[in-house]
Order: structure tokens, then sequence, then C-alpha cells
């Protein structure tokens, strides 16, 4: 029987969940999200809407009795009420899954314990902890707030002992860690997908290019050569077998200068960094998460067309209503998130720009630096 789908979060990564479920009517009956914006993404392409903050444990409960599968596009629900519901609708990734990837100082930890490379790192409880901790890993390092940090807003790069005491107290309240800044050559992050059966699939490796922590391409598949892949690939399905959990996870990993690979950070919920697989693969992720949670045999991860995604970010210089943007360009798949407002670096959409059989990914990146313009917000009264 179709079963009714729950999502925390309604945002883009909930609408295209949505949009993925609206195609599975065997399977899924309904959408239905937690999101405290009226109208939110996912409720635009026909999810219904529980308008509350994602932690809200009553609106968490209302929506565990109205569904019969929950899952999530952020990472920040709170996992102890997700496991409290547990009897009353089937969770996945696991509440435990979550626990432990939504405080970076516990990922970090278990990816250390089962020997998953990952850059040094330790606890920061007070100013002398940091103060010892730069002793060790010196400058630049990377003070990061353990939990609820979303595109990069929780990291500060300390270059200098004059920035310790600034750096320290930016995050007032907030539980710290602090990581050894890896000087790496490109980053890159795999897809990969775990059903409720067992069953493992990881998509090819894609490289992502950061402006201000905060992605704006994505190539498909990742220039580096096929031993830096394969070592990913390997290092993806390590970290797969030791986490638990059904649903697709994004993995960020960095090639570091002798191009070993460290794991960033991972993901349990569709990424960012996999936005291009509604084009470029046989199977898009959205699809993939839903195949996982529902414990149908995953799709094929191949990827068919070599893909450079790029996110349109609201223009730094201003807020409010932005005009339309139109792309008509073949082989160009423009998708907006349905946000009225643009704010500074605001992930507003993104495109896919899809290689035809003769083009390479250096004639996708000329396309892309053609159409850049067209993808600026500009003000709507202007
Ligand atoms: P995060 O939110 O921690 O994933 O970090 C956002 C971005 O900051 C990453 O994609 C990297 O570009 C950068 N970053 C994070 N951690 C490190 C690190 N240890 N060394 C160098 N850059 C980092």
């Amino acid at each position: 029987m179709a079963k009714i789908l729950g999502i925390i979060g309604g945002g883009q990564l909930g609408m295209m969940i949505t949009e993925a479920a609206k195609k599975m009517t065997e399977c899924i009956s309904e959408v239905i999200v937690l999101d405290p914006t009226k109208n939110c993404p996912a409720a635009q392409v026909g999810a219904k809407q529980i308008i509350a903050d994602f932690k809200d444990e009553g609106a968490i409960r209302e929506l565990a009795e109205k569904s019969d599968l929950i899952t999530y596009e952020i990472e920040s629900g709170n996992s102890e009420v997700l496991k409290s519901v547990e009897n009353k609708a089937e969770i996945n990734p696991s509440p435990e899954t979550l626990k432990i990837i939504q405080d970076k100082l516990l990922q970090k930890t278990f990816l250390n314990e089962n020997k998953i490379p990952v850059a040094d790192f330790i606890q920061i409880n007070n100013i002398k902890d940091l103060e010892e901790g730069l002793k060790t890993f010196g400058y630049p390092s990377l003070l990061k707030i353990r939990k609820d940090a979303y595109d990069g807003r929780g990291n500060y790069k300390i270059n200098s002992p004059e920035e310790i005491h600034k750096a320290f107290d930016y995050f007032k309240e907030k539980n710290l860690m602090l990581e050894k800044f890896v000087h790496f050559k490109v980053e890159v992050s795999i897809i990969a997908a775990r059903n409720t059966k067992g069953q493992i699939k990881t998509y090819p490796l894609v490289e992502n290019i950061h402006e201000h922590n905060i992605l704006r391409q994505t190539i498909a598949p990742a220039r580096v050569s096929s031993k830096i892949a394969e070592k990913a690939q390997k290092i993806a399905e390590v970290t797969m077998d030791v986490l638990k959990g059904a649903g697709v996870f994004g993995i960020e990993m960095f090639v570091d200068s002798k191009d070993e690979i460290l794991i960033n950070e991972i993901a349990p919920r569709v990424h960012n960094s996999g936005h291009h697989s509604l084009q470029s693969s046989e199977t898009s992720q959205f699809e993939q998460h839903l195949r996982a949670i529902l414990g149908l045999e995953l799709g094929s991860v191949k990827l068919i067309h070599p893909t450079v995604m790029y996110n349109i970010l609201g223009s730094e210089d201003f807020e409010g209503e932005y005009k339309p943007i139109v792309i008509a360009e073949p082989n160009v798949f423009l998708k907006m998130y349905g946000k009225k407002i643009s704010k500074p670096l605001r992930k507003l959409g993104h495109v896919n720009i899809v290689a035809n059989p003769q083009e390479s990914i250096d004639d996708l990146l000329k396309r892309l630096d053609s159409l850049k313009e067209k993808l600026q917000t500009i003000p709507q009264r202007q």
C-alpha cells in the first residue's frame, strides 16, 4: 500500500524529494513537510505543510502521527524526539545515525575510530583549549561550531594569535571544535545510498568549487586521476559500511597535496553536490533516496552525460524581490526553488549544463561562463 511520507524541512531539497515522490504514486500517496516558512518550496510543489520549527517537539509528534515514513532534508532535526516517535513512523536514516552526524565532533570521532581519514581535530571547551590546540595545529586553523552550521556559516578561520579571542567570542555559548587546516588541491564528493535491506550504491566522484564557504559549482565527473577516484570510492564504501541507516548520504572530501583523501563532512541526506544527477544520471539522487528508504532496489548510478551544476545565489548587494531568471538554451536545465526574496548568497536555484556527445568539461565551463550574467539576481524594481 502507498505510504504517507513526512519530511523534516521543506526547502529546496524537500521540494525535489517531493517532486520525485509525486512520480512514485504507487509507493507514496502523500507528502507532508515540517517547515517554519509559510508556503515553503516543498509546499509549492504539492506537499502538505506543518508550519513549525524543525525542532518543535509537538510538531514532530504531529508529523509522526500523520506519516508512515519520516525522512529529513536537514540534519538539525531533534534526534531525541525523533527517537521517541519511532513507534509511530519508520524513520530513515535512523535517529542514532542522525545524532552522530549532526554533531561534527561526534562525526569526526566516529570516523577516526573507524580508521577513516579526517583532518586532525580537538574539542574546544574554553579559550585555553583553543590556545593549546593552535600551538599544535598552527595557523591557519578552523574553529567550527559542532552543530547546526550550514553553508560554512559555522566556521572561523584563525590566521594568527591576534585573532584567537575574536574567534572564540564570535561563537559565544556554542559547543566548539578546532580543526587543522587542509591545504587541499581539490574538493570532491560522493553521493552514496543504502536501502533498508542493506544494498549500497555510490555515484561517481564529483568535483566541488566553493565560494564564501558555499558550494558554487559541481563538475561531474571530477577531473582527477582514476587512482584518486578509486581511492575516494573505497573511502565512501568503507564509510557506508560503518555508518548505519538507510537513505542517501553526501560524503564531502578533500584531496590534499599528497593525493591523500580526507573526509570533510557527511550529510545524512540528499546533497547539493548531487543535483547534477537530475539530468546527468540514470537515477536522480532524490528518487534514489526514496528507493532507499522505501526498501526498493536501488536504481542505476551511471553518469550518462558529463554535467556542470552551478548554484544561483542571491547577489551580495541587495535583499528583496528579484527579476525572474530565464534561460532558453539547449541542454541547460534551470531549476528555481520558488523563493520570492533574494538575500546575499541565498540559494535560490541551480542550473545543470549537460554535455552533448561532442562536448568536454572545458566546453561546459565555457558555456557556463557565457551564461553567468543571466544567472545573477537583480532587483525587481530597477
Ligand atoms: P564545512 O561547513 O565544515 O563543510 O566547511 C565548508 C567549507 O569550508 C568546505 O567545503 C571547505 O571549503 C572549507 N573547510 C572546511 N574544513 C576545512 C579544513 N579543515 N581545511 C580547509 N578548508 C576547510
